[in-house]
């Protein structure tokens, strides 16, 4: 048995799998696979209006805001955030908290202007910049409220006069958030939603079609929300297998029961890594994200035998990135508390061996 700590694509449910494996032959009954089947059939509209109605019950999405499952991963959005939101000469606040921070607030230099409110690059990201004022004059300010590659994590959030655009792609239906407090929210599915190829939009309706430049129809969020998701033909397989997803956490009690399951995840780590004399903790403490748990070994030499240590463990994708070094867990939504156990007895293990 694996036991599946990639950072992205991360771990779905096993049931979800073996549903979305029959469905790939016969979906539901039809006689047709599902990568067969008209996008405009009645059962895939059914697949699309189910996980739209999903997003909306597990977010308690307010009246007012339009759900989509576009393509192009989060990259696509960091730049369609500016172009639908950013008016010709206006400005955007972004706060720079990773190099995923980084790139949206490059991509939105091309439709205005960017002031950087905040960055925590002089420390490579280890801890959320927080010691800000948001400019009152700014169309909106951008945040990333899981940093994957750095493991830190916004876990409180600010009043903002302006609204607040938010990366959500590796904490996305982790953790309840209020929805009304944000004017866009953007994740890529493949980390805690469903696979690769769909990406979840959630906009407030009231902020579109102000900007006053022309958008072409792919890449304009009012023609997408009109066309509901099928401007053209939409990902059906990413779609299908986000809507099992969303299904599956529905059936485990919500994103409550699930942020109780991953806070309690998150624990037991970082108490094995603070405890554990080979291993030390990359982010500020009052920042460690409960999705991607970033530690380093105190003695460099340490690192490629605890790797090895994971391989016969199955533990697999704990390679941290490479501008962090050392190991990066990612303990998402489908990750169960045990796989996270064979993970802490494997670094007790390894303490044992090498004391
Ligand atoms: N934003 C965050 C926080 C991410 O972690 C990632 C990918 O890991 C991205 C954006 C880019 O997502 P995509 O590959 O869907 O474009």
């Amino acid at each position: 048995m694996k036991h599946n700590f990639g950072a992205g694509p991360g771990i779905l449910p096993h049931e979800v799998l073996k549903q979305a494996a029959a469905a790939v032959i016969d979906f539901n009954g039809t006689g047709l696979s599902l990568l067969e089947i008209s996008h405009r059939s009645p059962e895939f509209e059914s697949v699309l209006n189910e996980a739209v109605k999903l997003v909306k019950e597990l977010y308690e999405v307010p009246e007012g805001y339009s759900v989509m499952f576009l393509q192009g991963g989060a990259s696509t959005q960091f730049a369609l955030a500016p172009y639908n939101l950013l008016p010709e000469g206006g400005k955007a606040a972004y706060v720079e908290s990773g190099v995923w921070a980084n790139k949206a607030l490059k991509e939105a230099k091309f439709f205005g202007d960017v002031e950087v409110v905040a960055t925590s690059k002089e420390s490579n990201f280890t801890y959320i910049p927080k010691d800000f004022t948001v400019p009152a004059d700014a169309a909106y300010i951008h945040i990333t409220t899981n940093n994957t590659i750095y493991g830190t994590q916004m876990h409180s959030f600010f009043d903002s006069p302006v609204p607040v655009v938010a990366d959500m792609s590796s904490d996305i239906f982790s953790r309840k958030v209020n929805v009304a407090d944000f004017g866009l929210i953007y994740a890529g599915a493949q980390k805690n939603m469903g696979p690769a190829g769909v990406t979840l939009v959630i906009v407030k309706d009231s902020l579109l079609g102000k900007t006053g430049r022309k958008i072409p129809a792919m890449f304009n969020y009012q023609v997408q929300a009109e066309n509901g998701s099928m401007y053209n033909t939409p990902p059906v397989f990413a779609i299908y297998v986000s809507m099992l997803t969303l299904n599956w956490l529905k059936a485990k009690g919500g994103v409550a029961a699930i942020e109780k399951e991953n806070d309690a995840k998150a624990r037991v780590l970082y108490e094995e890594i603070d405890r554990n004399p080979i291993f030390k903790a990359v982010a500020a403490k009052e920042d460690r994200s409960h999705m991607n748990v970033c530690f380093v070994t105190e003695n460099p030499e340490h690192e490629k035998p605890f790797l090895k240590l994971c391989d016969e463990r199955g533990i697999v994708g704990i390679k941290g990135h490479r501008s962090v070094g050392g190991f990066r867990a990612s303990i998402y939504n489908a990750l169960p508390i045990t796989s996270v156990y064979v993970l802490i007895d494997a670094m007790q293990e390894f303490a044992e061996k090498n004391k």
